[in-house]
Parts: structure tokens; C-alpha cells; sequence
């Protein structure tokens, strides 16, 4: 028979610990404590508790695992007000984008981790997480982080496509060939909430650019955001190298990739069939 296990709450307070959460019951008079130990120890770490198993009442000293949570764009700020324009434009040197694109995206040195920070916003540009990126290119997120968009401060014309990259630096590298983008933590994170920045920014036409990948993740995730996007789009990758940085390293242009547009059909939202083809 299948259990249904309610959670506790003030007005339902445990009958073990009698504390308003983190413990469980059943509408049979079971419950779950997970404090007062009986001798019935259950998978989710806590004890049953039932008329046949009272409760053996030995406190255990834990408390509930509480998630994180941040108020990230203070975090950033914090870390921003005092990351000075001549560090940000060596950071560009080193990646070889403009220091004035990574200003725009918001990034931030962060002393207590040696590393670079990035914001990242959700569609209505709250910041809700942090990217950071260490000096060797290790990328992890803020602990109470949520995945989400990589934006300029610069508003969008929504009269151009949308670029939509994989992550801040191959974002740096877009807004420096000038081209109006956004970036997502990864090949196939934050479709919804790219849908959403859309709708929101009116844009008309997004160009979806994957990295080459070897396992084609950048392809297979692309494919995935446009079976969702409401306007129409296109699936590109960089004529040159693996990522729009490295086509910006070897000299490339935004006339080259907007006449690479020309020979692409733009899907129709709803109905994709079309395969994208590596240029
Ligand atoms: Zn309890």
C-alpha cells in the first residue's frame, strides 16, 4: 500500500519532537520523527514512530539540512564596487575580448576565491546566481547560485537576432564582434527562461550558436531550446575554431557571420525538422 507522508507544520507540530518541521506522518498515526529515535531507523535517516514502536526518546542533536539561500546581486555588487577597470581589461587581454564587453556582463574579481565572477540573471534581470571562473578556467557557481542567463547591461535590439551562447566568455567574445547576445550556463540549461527573455524582449529572431563539441552536445542541446522558441531561429556553430572567442581569435568578423546567416533556412517555431549543418 502506498504511504502518503505529510510533512509537519505548526498547526500539525511532530508528536515526537513536537517541532513544527522536518518531520513526517501518515494519516494512520505513523509519523517520522527525525530527532527522537525509536527502534525502527528509516531510510531517510529519521525513526518510525507507531504504538508498537513509542518513541525510545534519545534527542539526537541535528538540525535540518536548510538549502542556501543568497542574496547574489548583492554579493556582486560587492565584489564589483571594487574591481577596478584595469583589472577587467587584462582579464580581456588574457581572453582576448574586449575589456569593455566583460565590463558589460558584469565582471567581478572575488578575493576570497582568487577567481573571476560573473552574474547571472533571470529573464526579468534579477541577479540570481554567480559563475566563477578561475584563473586556470575552472568554472563552478556560487553555492546558493541558480542557473541562469548571462546578459549585457547594454539593452537589446530586438530589430537584430538574438545570439544566444554558451557561457560568459563566448558571450564577451559576441558582444565584441557586436553582436546583441546572451549566454546560458551550458549547452542545454535555462531553455524556459530563455523562451521567457524573448517574449519579454520582443525579439524577433534568435541564432542559436553551439560549440563544437565532440559528443555534439552543443548540437543536441540547441535542438532542444529551438523545439521551444516561439519565434524563429537558427542552430549555427563558429565557422572557425570551437567557440565564438576562438572565431574572434582567429580574426573573425560579424560580416562573415551575418553572411553565414544568409545560407541558413530559419525554422518555423513548431515545426522543426530541419537538421543544422556545421558550416
Ligand atoms: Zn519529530
Amino acid at each position: 500500500m502506498n504511504q502518503v507522508w505529510h510533512r509537519v507544520s505548526k498547526k500539525r507540530p511532530c508528536e515526537g519532537c513536537k517541532k513544527p518541521d522536518w518531520c513526517t506522518y501518515t494519516d494512520d498515526g505513523k509519523y517520522c520523527c527525525m530527532r527522537l529515535t525509536s527502534d525502527r531507523p528509516l531510510k531517510n535517516g529519521g525513526w518510525l514512530h507507531t504504538a508498537a514502536n513509542p518513541v525510545a526518546g534519545i534527542p539526537v542533536t541535528r538540525k535540518p539540512k536548510k538549502p542556501v539561500t543568497i542574496d547574489a546581486g548583492a554579493l556582486w555588487r560587492g565584489w564589483k564596487d571594487k574591481t577596478t577597470p584595469k583589472r577587467v581589461n587584462e582579464l580581456g587581454d588574457a581572453l582576448g575580448v574586449e575589456g569593455g564587453a566583460l565590463w558589460m556582463i558584469g565582471a567581478c574579481w572575488i578575493p576570497e576565491r582568487q577567481a573571476w565572477g560573473f552574474p547571472m540573471y533571470d529573464a526579468k534581470g534579477k541577479i540570481v546566481g554567480i559563475r566563477i571562473r578561475t584563473l586556470e578556467g575552472d568554472k563552478y557557481a556560487w553555492t546558493g547560485s541558480r542557473n541562469a542567463l548571462f546578459r549585457s547591461t547594454m539593452p537589446v535590439d530586438n530589430k537584430q537576432p538574438l545570439w544566444l551562447v554558451e557561457g560568459p566568455t563566448s558571450l564577451s567574445a559576441a558582444l565584441t564582434l557586436g553582436l546583441g547576445a546572451i549566454g546560458r550556463p551550458n549547452c542545454s540549461a535555462c531553455d524556459e527562461m530563455a523562451v521567457e527573455y524573448v517574449r519579454l524582449n520582443r525579439i524577433r529572431r534568435v541564432v542559436i550558436c553551439a560549440d563544437v563539441d565532440e559528443n555534439e552536445a552543443g548540437l543536441r542541446g540547441a535542438e532542444k531550446l529551438q523545439k521551444v522558441l516561439t519565434v524563429p531561429s537558427v542552430i549555427v556553430f563558429p565557422p572557425v575554431g570551437k567557440d565564438l572567442r576562438d572565431f574572434l581569435k582567429a580574426g573573425g568578423t560579424r560580416d562573415e557571420l551575418e553572411s553565414m546567416l544568409r545560407n541558413f533556412i530559419w525554422s518555423v517555431p513548431g515545426k522543426v525538422k530541419r537538421k543544422a549543418h556545421h558550416v
